[in-house]
């Protein structure tokens, strides 16, 4: 094995929780590093303010996530997550509203510890199986 990739350190936010998924078909040991005690399931941490809004997941976010944590969609869903047709959504930003009757996209809507946990135990789940 490259000496060099032995051992992969990121962050456990969304952004390292993401990561660790390739890293880990990469690499012998990933280690997650977080302030808080995480929680086992869809519990709020401090770390994290802004999980008290609910977060939309854009389909090419989605469909990145699924290629990467193949079934986290129906995982999401059968927790609670809502699938909703773009043509429903009233987006306003920047003052004005973002037009997405046309789109034909539909956006994941969920609280973000449930969004977390979910990605979560799958990332938990690849501790000990090795690249
Ligand atoms: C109000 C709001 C609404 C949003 N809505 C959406 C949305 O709808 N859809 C969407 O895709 N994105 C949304 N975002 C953006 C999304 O939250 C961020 O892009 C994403 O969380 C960034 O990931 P991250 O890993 O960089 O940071 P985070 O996910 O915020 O994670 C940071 C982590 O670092 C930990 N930490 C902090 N200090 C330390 C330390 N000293 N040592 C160790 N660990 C530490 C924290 O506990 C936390 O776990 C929203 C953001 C905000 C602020």
């Amino acid at each position: 094995m490259d000496r060099n990739r032995h051992h992969a350190v990121v962050g456990a936010g969304w952004a390292g929780l993401v990561h660790a998924v390739p890293l880990a078909q990469r690499f012998e040991r990933v280690t997650l590093v977080e302030r808080d005690l995480l929680p086992h399931g869809p519990q709020h941490h401090r770390g994290v303010p802004q999980d008290e809004h609910i977060h939309l997941l854009v389909p090419g976010g989605l469909a990145r996530l699924e290629e990467l944590l193949p079934g986290v969609t129906a995982k999401m869903s059968a927790a609670g997550a809502h699938l909703i047709d773009s043509s429903l959504w009233r987006m306003h930003m920047g003052g004005g509203q973002v037009n997405l009757a046309d789109a034909g996209l539909r956006i994941t809507g969920a609280t973000r510890p449930l969004i977390e946990s979910v990605v979560r135990d799958r990332v938990r789940a690849l501790a000990g199986r090795g690249p």
